[in-house]
């Protein structure tokens, strides 16, 4: 095999390169740019023109009222990058090459002096047969409007259905999105949005061999429990999927659940140029950086969000996969990629959970800020509130926070 020929030398004007205008990159390169006050030239990439509220995806009841042609949980970047001086390219990423310093990208390559990727996270079906091709999901906007629609179809064919029967919806995946989404699917008054004559879901969600909301508060998962239950959702735990088919789930018991769409909310792993680099990976493919966000034996390099996987230096675990951790490495990995360009001391990252907060349909929530137990409306309040003023400062371009 021939080695991969040497590029042109760095260009001095080589900036530094975000990639993923997600959560973790849109942070980071809009960090980079006030610490160094612009001296810093960024480069952000993404293959969509928009930074998409990914923590709302699960609201398929609002996509589905709101109608296909609408985008309600976009911010397009234009707006959000009006007079900064980050430039923005439109362009999907398919290689990254640490030591010559280049991405490669679907139209093009660009060359970068320090590196982000914040490239997030793709649906892992851990070769479930069938699961891939046959179930939906919410981790993309494109997903979440597909699901949206399929369900205001099975909806509205419904009103004409014999018998008694019900449409069944299985959610696989017992986390906190598997959880948002069957509580979202079986509390939305789909008579209004679909056909008077509609008949509500049958929600049922499959939670595997692992405990429902593992890692929750035991008073949050109590909560969230009880809430399903009374929103008519059938709880199956004990058992993963085996394999799936057009209108069919099994399980590894046996048991078969026949329905009329099925979601894939049970996992998650890097995406390909993430998984494909020859650095140390942790678990599902993300990077395991430095205590510095960088990769290591890559100085100047970093991986932010989903992407990576981050030690939290107190406990030894792994800080979790939310858009909160996102933003909070965000902020190190800027502070961190201004001091290497600036040839100073870099800061290990630390991570402090602010609380977490789990939609439960009907304007309620349930969840805990720093530590204290919240629920209720108040507690589905809050998190509206979050979100919004998200929103607002991804919109005008204000650093962001986020529980
Ligand atoms: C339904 C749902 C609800 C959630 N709720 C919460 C919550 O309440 N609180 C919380 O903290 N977290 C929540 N999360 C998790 C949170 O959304 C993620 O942790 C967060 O989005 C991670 O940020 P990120 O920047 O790493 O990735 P993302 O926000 O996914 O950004 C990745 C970016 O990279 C781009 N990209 C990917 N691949 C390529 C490529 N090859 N080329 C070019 N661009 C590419 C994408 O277009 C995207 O803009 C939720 C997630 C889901 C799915």
């Amino acid at each position: 095999m021939s080695a991969a020929p040497d590029p042109e030398p760095l260009p001095p004007e080589a900036p530094a390169v975000v990639l993923g205008a997600g959560y973790a990159g849109l942070a980071v390169a809009q960090g980079i740019r006030r610490r160094s006050r612009g001296k810093v030239p960024v480069l952000l990439v993404d293959r969509n023109p928009v930074h998409v509220l990914r923590t709302q995806l699960y609201e398929v009841g609002k996509l589905a009222a709101t109608g296909a042609d609408t985008e309600p949980w976009v911010v397009p970047l234009a707006e959000s990058l009006e007079g900064s001086s980050v430039e923005f390219r439109q362009g999907s990423v398919e290689q990254v090459d640490l030591e010559h310093r280049t991405v490669t990208l679907d139209h093009g390559s660009v060359r970068f002096r320090a590196l982000v990727i914040g490239l997030g996270n793709v649906a892992a079906y851990y070769g479930v047969p069938g699961a891939a091709a046959n179930t939906h999901q919410v981790y993309r906007l494109s997903g979440a409007k597909k699901l949206a629609a399929e369900i205001l179809e099975v909806e509205r064919a419904s009103a004409t259905l014999p018998g008694e029967r019900r449409p069944r919806v299985v959610v696989v995946g017992g986390g906190s999105t598997g959880t948002e989404l069957a509580a979202e699917i079986a509390t939305t008054d789909w008579r209004a949005i679909a056909d008077p004559r509609a008949r509500s879901p049958e929600v049922v969600l499959v939670t595997g061999a692992l405990p429902f909301l593992a890692g929750f508060p035991s008073a949050l998962v109590e909560r969230a429990r009880r809430a399903l239950i009374r929103a008519g959702v059938v709880i199956v735990a004990g058992w993963n999927v085996a394999r799936v088919d057009p209108g069919r789930v099994t399980l590894e018991d046996g048991t078969v659940l026949a329905c009329a769409a099925a979601v894939w909310c049970a996992g998650l792993e890097a995406p390909p140029p993430v998984r494909t680099l020859p650095v140390l990976h942790g678990r599902a493919g993300r990077v395991a950086v430095e205590p510095t966000l960088e990769i290591p034996g890559h100085p100047g390099a970093f991986v932010v969000g989903d992407a990576a996987e981050v030690r939290d230096p107190r406990t030894g675990g792994p800080v979790p996969s939310t858009a909160q951790a996102a933003l909070a490495e965000a902020r190190v990995a800027a502070r961190n990629l201004v001091a290497r360009w600036n040839g100073t001391p870099l800061a290990p990252f630390e991570y402090r959970e602010r609380g977490v907060v789990v939609a439960l349909g009907l304007g309620q929530a349930a969840g805990a800020v720093r530590k204290v137990p919240i629920w209720g409306s108040p507690a589905a309040l809050l998190k509206q509130i979050v979100q919004r003023d998200y929103a607002h400062s991804v919109e005008r371009g204000e650093p962001p926070s986020l529980i």
